[in-house]
């Protein structure tokens, strides 16, 4: 849609407020609406000057704060009902930030979306045309969120509150929609056990209807009751970003309508399956897939997908900074509840880091990686910027990754993963930053210095947080020590 598309729309469907979407450095969603007699085509000329960017985190300070929003008309969408108790129709427009002045040099380095839009700009040098996206969005849904005592801390206790694993008795099921799924056993029940099938397919729905977000499945996932999952069917590089923020939205927005609550945090519960975001990417040139090639016997994945590879692989521990940036993120990447922990890749194998789905199927469409270590606390925009630089850089510096390991890598003995070359990931936040802090230089080009300052220094002050907070845990196991 062009700016005069969106302005007949605004008449012919009675849109009342437009509300200006955008992202902090952190991929947290912030709006501002306007009233839709206020706007006209010089808003999609010289931009809104509505931003006072200094009380945004990460952006500006106080001297210097002013900063235009320039709406992207193509992203126009009519809200659903849900966003307005008040019955009104409102629209929502992605925009991009520009800092002084609206000509192209002026594109505000913080701002997430304008990183993407660089980076896809980078495709051009190695002779692609674009790239395609599809995450796989795991959340939970809770009645409410309570903190309780840890349970691992009351398996310890001798006899505390009586959670243990074993038993499958989780304190948590009070909090949960339905107690009718036990620990690692949510894997696509069928209703009356799956309370949140209905919730799901509304959200969907929407989605469809509203966005234009077409969806592969839906369905209840691995962990206790409430955890779900919506796979996203592919979309170019922006579209998809623009697509998981909305996503991510009406879902939240949706629960609470319902009393609910969503929430994205990748380990809300201990000893059970943590929420992924699974991101599959391929790589175009027009019509044709560079990551496809029929005469490779093994994975039907070219050289150059292969590079692409060996580049997400040998830069994994910086991208987690991005990929995984939160405290929580770590307490998913551990063995046992399917998140990798172990830097390979694999054709089948869900114990890798990267897999090949499908992997000898012979269709050049679907011929695509998965790259399993995201969670859904990742900033998106960021994401793709980071990944797709990571896989370019293996292109440019041939950065082969060897044959894909076809063994479970949970399982491998650690003189094997020597033999094998398989590093491991990070185990928390600090040593996911200490890596970017040390292996910046492929996302250098792209992502400014001074980005990656402060999003470094955002970063470590919530680690040091966390890791000054005594927690529950702690109160439970050393309180009498
Ligand atoms: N929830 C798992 C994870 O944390 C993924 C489960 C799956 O989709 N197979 O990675
Ligand atoms: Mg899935
Ligand atoms: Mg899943
Ligand atoms: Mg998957």
């Amino acid at each position: 849609m062009n700016a005069d598309q969106v302005l007949q729309t605004i008449q012919d469907e009675k849109i009342a407020f437009i509300d200006f979407w955008f992202v902090d450095i952190f991929g947290e969603l912030h709006n501002v609406g306007m009233p839709s007699y206020a706007i006209d085509k010089n808003s999609f000329v010289n931009g809104l000057e509505k931003l006072d960017a200094s009380s945004i985190v990460g952006f500006k300070s106080v001297n210097n704060s002013d900063m235009i929003l320039m709406p992207d008309p193509n992203s126009f969408k009519i809200l659903p009902s849900d966003y307005d108790p008040g019955h009104r129709t409102n629209a929502r427009i992605f925009c991009d930030l520009y800092d002084g002045s609206t000509d192209e040099s002026s594109r505000y380095n913080r701002d997430s979306r304008g990183i993407a839009h660089k980076a896809s700009k980078k495709l051009g040098e190695f002779g692609f045309t674009h790239t395609n996206w599809g995450p796989e969005i795991e959340f939970f849904v809770f009645d409410t969120i309570n903190v309780y005592p840890s349970p691992y801390a009351a398996t310890h206790s001798y006899g505390g509150s009586g959670y243990s694993i074993e038993s499958k008795e989780s304190p948590w099921a009070k909090g949960n929609v339905s107690t009718a799924i036990d620990i690692k056993e949510g894997y696509y029940p069928s209703q009356p056990k799956d309370t949140l099938e209905g919730f799901r397919k509304d959200v969907c729905d929407d989605l469809y209807n509203h966005f234009g977000i077409k969806i592969e499945a839906e369905h209840h996932e691995v962990a206790t009751s409430g955890q779900c999952e919506i796979n996203l069917v592919y979309d170019e590089m922006i579209q998809m970003a623009d697509n998981v923020i909305g996503v991510k939205n009406l879902v939240k927005v949706k629960a609470k309508r319902k009393n609910k609550v969503a929430t994205f945090m990748p380990k809300p519960i201990f000893g059970d399956n943590a929420s992924a975001m699974h991101t599959h990417q391929s790589l175009w040139n027009g019509d044709s897939n560079a990551m496809y090639d029929e005469n490779d016997e093994l994975a039907q994945m070219s050289q150059t997908g292969r590079y692409y590879i060996g580049g997400i692989l040998s830069h994994a521990s910086a991208l987690c900074a991005i990929s995984n940036p939160t405290t929580n993120s770590y307490k998913r990447l551990v063995p046992g509840f399917e998140a990798p922990v172990n830097v390979c890749w694999g054709l089948a194998n869900r114990s890798a880091a990267i897999r090949v789905p499908m992997y000898n199927r012979n269709q050049e469409k679907s011929k695509r990686l998965e790259y399993r270590v995201p969670d859904p606390t990742a900033n998106i925009y960021l994401l793709e910027a980071a990944l797709l630089l990571a896989g370019l850089d293996g292109i440019k510096n041939k950065i082969d990754p060897g044959d894909p390991i076809e063994e479970n890598v949970y399982k491998l003995s650690a003189e094997k993963k020597r033999e094998y070359k398989i590093g491991s990931l990070p185990v928390s936040l600090k040593g996911a930053l200490d890596s970017l802090g040390s292996d910046s230089k492929f996302l250098e080009e792209v992502f400014t210095k001074d980005f990656l300052n402060v999003y470094s220094e955002l970063k470590y002050k919530e680690y040091v947080a966390f890791a000054q907070t005594p927690t529950a845990w702690e109160v439970s196991m050393y309180a009498d020590a």
